[in-house]
């Protein structure tokens, strides 16, 4: 082959490969995967839901997007032909909100914790405004199979709820809890030490497998992991704070070894510490 032909070659491979890597970037993962019995997992790129099948219909959870509750609400035709009866809310947060009024034209009843409805009407989130709320735990039973939705208060929101899918013995959390990988970033809209705390209620709920709203399944001894490193990260930033080190050097030296095989630790310590310095900032107190 000459040079000019090798070099054309190369042209048309890298060409090639760029329309690949466009074609994937508008064409979402999405997947379902049966989780224990009957309930199954949804995922839409990096967020994931699940949804219980019933003889008498099926009830869904966080919708994720407009795009993905279609695609869901087509899939659960072709797949399980039954109707939508019920749609629960994690909590407010668009990324994982948007998209209830899919499913709530096909006439599914919407439920959340009081406290999404009243930020998904205030922050006009792209979703559907729930029908039925509760304030502290709401029992859903549909074809002889129990969902209890527990709210254990403030922690990732003021208003994340956690699904106990009784007969999987399946926790679903949203944002709360994630499987060896540390939480978003700067902990936005978060509550501290609450969420610690949050946390040490779920650890008394009865379940086996924890299914996360990111990353992958786990089981009920994660959510004591995750309680452990959030412990951690608040104690050492709050003994910081006291000893009077300012943000920057709190986020240099601060160092979590047992968790440094976990998943986004480089990137996502220093805004986990960051995230939580403010919160105790807003609430602490000095002499
Ligand atoms: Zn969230």
């Amino acid at each position: 082959m000459s040079f000019i032909a090798k070099l054309t070659l190369v042209f048309i491979i890298v060409l090639a490969s760029i329309s690949y890597s466009f074609a994937q970037s508008n064409n979402a993962t999405r997947s379902i995967t049966n989780i224990a019995g009957d309930l199954y997992r949804f995922q839409n790129n990096f967020h994931y839901s699940v949804f219980l099948v019933t003889k008498e219909g099926v009830i869904v959870t966080d919708p994720i997007n407009a795009d993905a509750a279609k695609w869901l609400k087509d899939e659960i035709k072709t797949r399980f032909n039954k109707p939508i009866r019920y749609l629960v809310l994690s909590h407010d947060h668009a990324d994982h909100s948007a998209g209830g009024e899919v499913f709530a034209q096909v006439g599914a009843t919407v439920v959340s914790h009081e406290n999404t409805k009243a930020v998904i009407k205030g922050e006009k989130r792209p979703t559907a405004i729930p029908d039925l709320t509760f304030k502290k735990q709401m029992t859903l039973s549909l074809g002889g199979k129990t969902v209890e939705l527990i709210y254990p208060g403030k922690g990732h929101s003021n208003n994340s709820i956690v699904m106990l899918f009784k007969d999987s013995r399946t926790l679903f959390v949203v944002d709360t809890i994630t499987v060896n990988r540390l939480p978003y970033q700067g902990l936005s809209d978060a509550y501290f030490p609450d969420w610690i705390d949050y946390i040490r209620k779920v650890e008394r709920l009865d379940f086996d497998i924890l299914a996360p709203g990111h990353g992958a399944l786990g089981v009920k001894d994660d959510a004591r992991k995750h309680g452990d490193y959030l412990q951690a990260v608040y104690d050492a930033v709050l003994s910081g704070v006291r000893q009077g080190k300012p943000l920057d050097e709190l986020k240099r030296s601060i160092r979590l070894s047992a968790y440094e095989n976990w998943g986004q630790y480089d990137p996502w310590l220093p805004l986990n510490i960051e995230g939580i310095y403010k919160n105790i900032s807003l609430h602490r107190r000095g002499n």
